[in-house]
């Protein structure tokens, strides 16, 4: 994560990450940049052929991030998404009168791209 862009802007060239990066990952995801570093990780959730954790960006330590990694055919954990946590629903995916949290798209983790 140490390579994470810090102020990506659609269109950029990826090289520092694009390997670590898995085919379904989406470049939307490449916007959320910390205010310090992402360098701060939770235990991982494995299951067979992908894996859980949250991240955290060192300068605010409340706001976690969601990163799921995919192992591919040759077993290589390549990133497939990274989300932080959505700030209108603040992660239960609706309001506190229960309707559906539109920014997320009900997920609590970050904006719905076809809102
Ligand atoms: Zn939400």
């Amino acid at each position: 994560m140490e390579d994470w862009p810090r102020d990506y802007r659609m269109g950029d060239p990826l090289t520092e990450i694009e390997e670590s990066l898995s085919d379904q990952f989406e470049k939307t995801d490449l916007v959320n940049s910390p205010r310090g570093t992402f360098s701060v990780f939770s235990e991982a959730l494995v299951h067979s052929s992908y894996a859980k954790v949250l991240v955290f960006d060192t300068e605010e330590l409340e706001w976690p991030n969601l990163a799921i990694l995919r192992k591919d055919l040759e077993g290589a954990w390549k990133l497939e998404s990274f989300k932080f946590q959505c700030t209108s629903c603040f992660g239960y995916g609706s309001n506190p009168t229960g309707e559906p949290c539109v920014s997320c798209d009900l997920t609590g983790w970050g904006i719905c791209p076809d809102p």
